[in-house]
């Protein structure tokens, strides 16, 4: 079987600096895709615009470069490609897989006491399903939700192995736009995978819990599945796992600190379980990239 050099993603969020976490994944998905001659897309995944902030996204351009880090082609943005997920929505409109929704996120929390399932919430209990035609016959603005089936979906992750979730126990009929009409994350991704013929999808393990939807949605649009490699977070001295707001290990902090990016490379790399080459950035490491190499388990972050 000939198998052609992957193409893989990067794919940044610009709603706060980049830390330690986030260049350690990068790396591994650069180093995961360059080192079998791949290609390297960049996105910017800029659709929420309330959490977007001005200046992040040429800074997490500026940080990535920092570290060794580059792509083919230009910066695709999420923000500037509505029409190719309106039409995968209407796709699934058309084919009666998504159904408008008006229930609030307080509505929703005070009809379940206790807190369950995969994203600390129960399953969405189906209140709106079969209950209005069209988004307009709804009356207020209305998300729309994606039926899902009842069973088990897994996927085999190309680090952590066989997983397999039931959505109809976990999440239920999930969002695939929200209530001011743009698209919920998990359909622009698989949209925009499909689109860019990712076929690789290195990212933190705290995506586990989006794979199952979007593979039950690359399904339903008749998209191919990319192979998903989720990849242990860093985290802080109390053990959590760093959060954007982490500012002081923030990439920018570190650069005005001083911190040279090889000795940000090195932590990385040798906690990647990759040989020390004491200087060099990313490309320095490229030859030893070794997936079996990473240790399971989360990392602590260094301190400089
Ligand atoms: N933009 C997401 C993040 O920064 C990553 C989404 C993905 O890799 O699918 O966490």
């Amino acid at each position: 079987m000939s198998s052609s050099p992957p193409v893989g993603r990067l794919a940044p969020s610009p709603t706060g600096r980049l830390h330690l976490g986030h260049a350690r994944t990068f790396l591994l998905a650069w180093w995961s895709v360059r080192a079998r001659g791949g290609r390297m897309l960049l996105r910017m995944e800029d659709l929420d615009a309330e959490r977007v902030r001005a200046g992040m996204e040429d800074l997490a351009l500026e940080d990535l470069r920092w570290l060794g880090l580059d792509w083919d082609g230009p910066v695709v943005r999420q923000s500037e490609r509505g029409p190719l997920y309106r039409a995968a929505l209407a796709q699934l409109a058309e084919a009666g897989r998504t159904y408008p929704c008006v229930c609030t996120r307080k509505e929703l929390a005070s009809a379940q006491s206790a807190p369950h399932g995969a994203d600390g919430q129960g399953p969405y209990p189906g209140t709106c399903r079969g209950r209005y035609t069209s988004r307009r016959d709804a009356g207020r603005d209305a998300a729309l939700r994606f039926r899902v089936a009842a069973g088990p979906v897994g996927f085999t992750d190309g680090f952590e192995g066989p997983f397999e979730e039931d959505l109809a126990r976990s999440v239920g009929d999930f969002p695939v736009a929200r209530r001011d009409g743009e698209p919920a994350y998990q359909l622009a991704v698989v949209v925009d995978d499909a689109e860019q013929g990712v076929t690789e999808v290195l990212r933190g393990d705290d995506l586990v819990p989006s794979t199952v939807r979007q593979k039950v949605l690359q399904e339903a649009l008749g998209l191919p599945h990319p192979r998903w490699v989720h990849v242990p977070l860093v985290t802080d001295a109390a053990g959590r796992r760093l959060a954007k707001r982490a500012d002081d290990l923030a990439l920018a902090a570190l650069r005005e600190a001083g911190v040279a990016p090889a000795e940000v490379v090195r932590w990385a790399a040798v906690s990647c379980g990759l040989p020390d080459r004491g200087e060099g950035l990313a490309g320095a490491y490229l030859a030893d990239f070794d997936l079996d190499r990473l240790p399971h388990g989360s990392v602590p972050a260094p301190t400089y």
